[in-house]
């Protein structure tokens, strides 16, 4: 079976599913459903460039989605040929924050690969956020301190209105003895974020942002 979407796509692909199921539930106009229909297989040609005909069938049934029962069907049928994050080991994760002795790791067993672009946990004993993604380069990881809230607001990574709270990293200036802090707002839940997560490059901005 080939893996032809990433979880960013597969992401991309779930909100398409649930736009047309929702046009489906609130309107009868056959005009607008067939609009909404070119517009999302566009987008999902231009999401995965390079689709064969043997994927494209697969994605096809979207445009028919009209009941919850279809699109947990859709989604559990498309699921299968997502390349899953790469699994992580405790022993990889405790090498990448060597400056805590002693990290707590979530538990791994419990983590949906496919579902995820980036995996983050709270330690909630330290207020300590870590973030693992990876790119072409490996793995790359940071952590900062986050304030909890219940406040919503815009995610800096998924760029959706979510309970958010503030992600602040600091690090040494230039001056000895100084340091530089930077922060922004994100989800309180990496889960819903990582859903919400449809283009990997605002993960990517939101950390060299904060890197700089
Ligand atoms: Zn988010």
């Amino acid at each position: 079976m080939e893996h032809f979407m990433n979880v960013e796509q597969y992401q991309f692909i779930k909100k398409q599913a649930k736009k047309i199921a929702s046009a489906y539930s609130n309107t009868k106009d056959e005009g607008v459903i067939q609009a909404l229909q070119a517009l999302v297989m566009e987008s999902i040609n231009e999401k995965i460039v390079e689709l064969d005909e043997e994927s494209l069938a697969i994605l096809k049934p979207i445009v028919t989605i009209q009941t919850k029962e279809q699109l947990e069907d859709f989604i559990r049928k498309i699921k299968v040929y997502v390349t899953p994050f790469d699994k992580l080991t405790e022993k990889e994760l405790k090498k990448l924050f060597p400056k805590d002795k002693k990290l707590k790791v979530p538990d791994l067993k419990n983590i949906d690969w496919t579902e995820i672009s980036y995996l983050s946990w709270l330690d909630s004993g330290t207020n300590r956020k870590y973030i693992v993604y990876r790119n072409d380069n490996g793995i790359k990881s940071i952590r900062g301190i986050f304030s909890q809230s219940s406040k919503k607001g815009i995610c800096a990574i998924c760029n959706q209105h979510q309970t958010v709270g503030m992600f602040m990293s600091s690090k040494k200036g230039r001056a000895v003895g100084t340091y530089v802090k930077r922060g922004n707002y994100i989800c309180v839940d990496s889960t819903v974020c990582n859903e919400n997560l449809s283009d990997f490059k605002r993960l990517i901005d939101f950390i060299e942002t904060i890197n700089e």
